[in-house]
């Protein structure tokens, strides 16, 4: 059973976020568990304040680091990323986190037991909570999101489809882009003709042997023209 604690301030934004498909599944089937949690529930003050000015001027408001520290004393009951057992993992969600790849999403499927991820907003979290608290800092691409949430979610499901049994047939993901190094050959489903745009020949003639030599060049070709960084790194 793999845990996974999400920590942020529109929990309501995670309302039916697991309720589809796969995560719906693993979740009905035990392979997983999802909590959502407030982050307000561990402010001290009045107004239960999450944000504040930035040390140093600048724009906007930060994530505070206080509250944060309490809820992950609650959530791992450890206070700080050297007391955590080694399958606990706590991911802060920041553009300035290492790009989430599909063997990141490997290694925490095969490794964790709990997962916590930390949705940050507005200009961002108290560095202190990367310095102190996550195991990983995790950007889902170049590109800057209003907040940590859908980061959360992209990771979830990503992880979740690589448990075992998570996904219909065992051998699934591992003809899936990025699990040898190559994108996906191109799928194609009736009808065969498409006002005029028909299904490769090679398809409909149930050679297994071409079939599979089509869809590799077809991996390939489609790898260099999208991703040919990809190319570079493998051993293809
Ligand atoms: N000032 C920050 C910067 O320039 O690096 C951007 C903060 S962003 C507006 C607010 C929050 O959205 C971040 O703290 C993070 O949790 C989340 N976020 C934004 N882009 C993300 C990305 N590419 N991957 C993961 N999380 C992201």
């Amino acid at each position: 059973m793999l845990r996974f604690d999400v920590i942020t301030i529109f929990p309501d934004f995670f309302r039916e976020a697991f309720d589809y498909g796969i995560t719906r599944r693993a979740l009905a089937a035990g392979l997983v568990e999802t909590k959502v949690h407030d982050l307000r529930h561990w402010c001290t003050d009045k107004h239960r304040t999450v944000d504040d000015r930035p040390f140093g001027g600048g724009d906007g408001m930060v994530l505070k680091a206080d509250p944060i520290f309490a809820a992950i004393n609650d959530i791992t009951g450890f206070r700080r990323r050297g007391d955590y057992p080694k399958d606990t993992r706590v991911v802060l969600l920041s553009p300035q986190g290492l790009v989430f790849t599909q063997s990141l999403a490997a290694d925490l499927a095969t490794i964790a037991s709990q997962i916590v991820l930390i949705c940050g907003r507005y200009e961002g979290v108290d560095e202190r909570v990367a310095e102190a608290l996550a195991t990983d800092e995790i950007s889902i691409g170049d590109y800057v999101l209003s907040g940590g949430e859908p980061a959360a979610v992209v990771v979830v499901d990503a992880v979740v489809r690589l448990l075992p049994g998570a996904l219909g047939s065992e051998t699934s993901a591992t003809y899936e882009s990025f699990s040898d190094g190559l994108l996906d050959y191109p799928q194609y489903t009736r009808p065969p003709n498409l006002e005029g745009l028909h299904v490769p020949d090679v398809l409909l003639k149930g050679n297994h042997a071409e079939i599979a030599r089509w869809r590799r060049e077809e991996a390939l070709k489609k790898t260099e023209r999208n991703r040919p960084d990809l190319l570079k790194d493998s051993q293809v």
